[in-house]
């Protein structure tokens, strides 16, 4: 069973304080609005409608979190980059994406989806700013690859890949398409990586929710 498939929503927090406990661990997905990184969850969790991300930027953002099916939960960060967002939201933003990322126990790595025609923004090198000194491994998604020729996108992943070199094998990069469904296997494979290294280390604590859609895996307790 691909890593991704069948995740489950669980919980959607808008404050820091709102922040479940740590239950199992996270791997976060963050990218600037309009990246595509709502089609690259859905498409992950072979869900259409899975991530669903309100176009209206003045309202509240929201951190949203999905049970995978191994116990390890798929965090949604709100996208950024919105243009003309209240200071208000903006500061919301802020707050609760750099808490988060500075601080969360749990989180063991960032996936941070970028378009492949326009990488590394001044608010995704933020992103890496906060995260990426923890030590904990970051993958970029440089996704709607399908815009772009062999040759471009060659090109991108190589410039992308050179403008990352400070931060050495702490931070990987690879083309991605939602629409053409292409790249699944490496992001699955890489995040897997990330899981096992931590193995057992970040338990799972609260019983994983049960349903039709999403039966405990055989062998599975609950809580465990
Ligand atoms: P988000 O704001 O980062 O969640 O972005 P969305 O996932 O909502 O995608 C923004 C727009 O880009 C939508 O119109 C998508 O249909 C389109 N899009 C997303 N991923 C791809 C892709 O891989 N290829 C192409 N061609 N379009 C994509």
């Amino acid at each position: 069973m691909p890593l991704f498939r069948h995740a489950a929503f669980e919980i959607s927090i808008a404050e820091p304080k709102g922040l479940p406990p740590p239950n199992g661990a996270e791997i976060a997905f963050a990218g600037r609005s309009n990246a595509g990184k709502s089609s690259a969850i859905n498409t992950l969790a072979a869900h259409t409608r899975l991530a669903y991300v309100s176009k209206t930027p003045g309202r509240t953002q929201l951190i949203n979190f999905f049970r995978l099916r191994n116990g390890a939960v798929l965090v949604d960060l709100p996208g950024y980059g919105y243009a003309d967002v209240p200071e208000k939201i903006r500061r919301q933003w802020k707050g609760l994406l750099e808490n988060y990322l500075q601080e969360r126990s749990n989180l063991i790595g960032l996936v941070l989806i970028m378009d492949s025609r326009r990488p590394l923004t001044e608010l995704d090198r933020q992103m890496l700013g906060w995260f990426a000194p923890r030590g904990r491994p970051v993958h970029i998604l440089l996704t709607k690859s399908d815009k772009l020729s062999k040759n471009e996108a060659a090109s991108a992943l190589v410039s992308t890949r050179k403008a990352l070199s400070e931060w050495g094998d702490a931070v990987t990069v690879q083309l991605f398409s939602s629409l053409k469904k292409t790249g699944m296997d490496e992001v699955e494979s890489i995040v897997a990586g990330w899981l096992k290294a931590v193995g057992d280390e970040i338990p799972v604590y609260v019983p994983l929710a049960e349903t039709k859609e999403n039966p405990r895996p055989k062998g599975r307790k609950a809580g465990g």
